[in-house]
């Protein structure tokens, strides 16, 4: 087992650690506004050679490993203290693009992935309903066969990137069959008539870009951008694990952002004539926080590395690493903000919305409990666990 970096990893964490600084000091702007220079970002990341990270090189991608990524991430959010740096990566490695990756069509993936990893189209990922989020083995959202077409109707919400995307993978029910066995993924271009995209309800954290809706009104979609139709629910599960591998990142990148601010203002805070630092209950605490900041890595960095072809990471590695980064995430941001006094509840430290984001992403690709429930099926595969 070896913890080091090779060469390439090092030079890309650097690489994206300067992007990062590039953009520090932005995000109380995009909070305050709900908006961002989402598409200048992603200009940037692909200057700098840190789009479609995963995706092989003979669709235009850097042919890299999941662990690329984990690090790239990290050290974009992290140094930008914006979780917006991070979206450019998503939406050309992450969930989306990975579902096109499993497409059984390679004309498609010709089609999509090149213009992926060059930054010109973002995909995102719908599966979210009004009804349904944890039981998406129950969702509504319809995909009926129509001559070389699929017909689709349905109302997906809280989709991360909507309406900027250009694409989503849409989880729709292929077939009556109920539960996981009637669900497949298709293809939804942006601008496809029946695609209706809205920016959706304010949130408390993860803002500066919509987690929208998208609905879809008798929106006829070509046969071939069907990534995998009913009865494949557990491989199209194996790309969404990247989903839950970014969210693990997410979580570790706020936890950091969150130990840096805190560090830097008990360093200088002074009461009752010392440095805040130096009183035991408050190195603890930085201690802590540094203590489940490394734990998430480790488990981070497992499940990137233990990734399959290395891009698509195990689901009880996956699950375990976002299980712990969102218990761990809201802790550590929390005590953060307690480590700055009233400081720690003005808008004017970053260290506040790095809290907000860490409470908001909790449930993104999976409450607790129902990862608890996947971990446990995976620990007792002979048994049955009812929801
Ligand atoms: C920051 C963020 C980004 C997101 N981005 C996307 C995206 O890009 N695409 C997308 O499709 N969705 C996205 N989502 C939606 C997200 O996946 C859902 O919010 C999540 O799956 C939970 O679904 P829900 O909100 O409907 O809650 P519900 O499923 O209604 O859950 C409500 C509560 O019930 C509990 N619960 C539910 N089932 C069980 C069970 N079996 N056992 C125990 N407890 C249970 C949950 O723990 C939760 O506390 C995003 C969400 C967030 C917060």
């Amino acid at each position: 087992m070896n913890f080091d970096l090779s060469p390439e990893q090092l030079a890309l964490q650097e690489k994206a650690r300067e992007v990062g600084l590039q953009w520090r000091g932005q995000y109380e702007k995009w909070d305050a506004e709900d908006e961002s220079p989402y598409k200048d970002i992603v200009v940037t990341l692909r200057d700098a050679g840190l789009l479609g990270l995963t995706i092989p090189k003979q669709y235009g991608g850097k042919g890299g490993t999941a662990l690329d990524y984990a690090i790239v991430v990290e050290q974009l959010v992290r140094n930008s203290r914006s979780w917006i740096l991070g979206e450019g990566p998503f939406s050309t490695t992450g969930p989306g693009p990975s579902m096109i990756l499993l497409s059984n069509e390679e004309r498609t993936r010709q089609k999509y992935l090149p213009p992926i990893v060059n930054g010109d189209i973002g995909c995102a990922i719908a599966l979210t309903e009004p009804d349904h989020g944890s039981d998406l083995t129950d969702l509504e959202t319809t995909a009926v066969v129509d001559g070389d077409h699929f017909i689709v109707n349905g109302h997906k919400r809280f989709i991360t990137g909507s309406p900027h995307n250009e694409l989503y993978a849409v989880f729709a029910r292929f077939d009556d069959i109920p539960g996981a066995r009637g669900v497949g993924c298709i293809l939804v271009e942006a601008g496809t008539p029946g695609c209706e995209l809205l920016r959706g309800v304010e949130w408390l954290g993860c803002r500066g870009m919509p987690h929208g809706e998208v609905i879809l009104t008798d929106c006829r979609v070509p046969k071939e951008n069907v990534v995998r139709g009913a009865g494949h629910f557990r491989e199209l599960m194996t790309g969404f694990n990247m989903e839950r591998l970014h969210n693990s990142i997410f979580s570790l990148s706020l936890a950091g952002i969150a130990y840096d601010e805190a560090v830097a203002y008990v360093e200088k805070r002074q009461c009752f004539g010392k440095d805040v630092i130096q009183y035991q209950s408050v190195y603890h605490d930085i201690v802590d926080m540094y203590l489940a900041i490394e734990a998430q890595r480790l488990l981070t960095w497992r499940a990137a590395s233990t990734a399959d072809q290395g891009v698509f990471p195990k689901v009880l590695d996956a699950s375990l690493s976002k299980l712990f980064g969102s218990q761990m995430a809201p802790q550590v941001t929390l005590t953060g903000v307690k480590l700055h006094g009233g400081d720690g509840v003005t808008m004017d430290f970053p260290v506040q919305t790095a809290m907000r984001d860490a409470v908001s992403a909790m449930v993104a690709g999976g409450a607790p409990a129902v990862l608890k429930n996947a971990i446990a099926a995976q620990l007792f595969p002979h048994r049955r666990f009812p929801q």
